[in-house]
């Protein structure tokens, strides 16, 4: 056995790891958080997305990045495109959950994980110049301790070495939860709940913006606003996990 391996059974001695979603006791397993069967619940969303707007548009509806697809075809997006990186099903949701709610922070590595091994994000970064996250106003931000996104971006810059941007674009209005609103309630509630302080930083540049879980995307399409109106070139949505999204 290894050093690490040792170390691994002593700790285990002292603090028995469990799956955080199922329980289920982790006994030698490496994995940290989640049980082998688990993990392989986390299914990532499926290439037959619209990359415009990112709706699940099925095999065999094509979909251009300039065009978008029958949905969004001739609708002014403020993004330029949407990736969502896994379904929002019962096992992320329990981490992401876990992460923001019960402040466990160190959740951030595996979700970082999760995002930085996709294709997509891998095979686009190259065209990004800066990376942004989805405020949180500052009041939540105190009581959390922590931003989500910001957590989810820096992962993402220690991975591809981009530079990040915060707090240029920030939340001006502690707007009410999103949870229990309906997709037209979000809208208006989200509607200029942004600002942003030194438009200049923002001007001519291709942004990837940051966000844990898209539903409706008006919070994302709201801060790709902001950006377009500071000049930004192109915004472009990474997210964590999808619910049920309809742009
Ligand atoms: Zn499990
Ligand atoms: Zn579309």
């Amino acid at each position: 056995m290894a050093l690490g391996d040792y170390l691994h059974v002593l700790l285990d001695l002292f603090y028995p790891r469990y799956c955080l979603h199922c329980n289920c006791s982790l006994g030698n397993s490496h994995e940290c958080y989640i049980c082998e069967d688990c993990k392989k619940e986390i299914s990532h969303v499926s290439d037959t997305r619209c990359i415009r707007c990112g709706i699940s548009i099925g095999p065999y509806i094509s979909s251009d990045a300039k065009e978008g697809c029958i949905v969004c075809k001739g609708k002014p997006l403020y993004f330029d495109t949407v990736t969502p990186i896994v379904r929002y099903g019962s096992v992320i949701k329990t981490l992401v959950h876990k992460f923001k709610y019960a402040k466990q922070r160190f959740l951030a590595r595996i979700l970082n994980d999760i995002i930085i091994e996709h294709k997509r994000i891998k095979e686009s970064i190259s065209d990004i110049d800066i990376i942004v996250p989805v405020p949180l106003h500052w009041i939540k931000r105190l009581h959390r301790g922590f931003n989500q996104s910001e957590l989810l971006s820096l992962g993402i810059q220690r991975h591809f070495l981009k530079p990040i941007v915060r707090n240029n674009l920030y939340r001006i209005r502690n707007t009410e939860a999103q949870t229990l609103l309906s997709k037209t309630q979000r809208q208006i509630n989200i509607r200029n709940a942004f600002s942003v302080r030194r438009p200049e930083i923002f001007r001519g540049k291709r942004i990837l913006l940051v966000d844990d879980v898209l539903t409706t995307g008006a919070t994302a399409s709201e801060c790709s606003k902001k950006l377009k109106e500071s000049g930004a070139e192109s915004v472009h949505i990474v997210v964590l996990a999808t619910a049920e999204y309809n742009s």
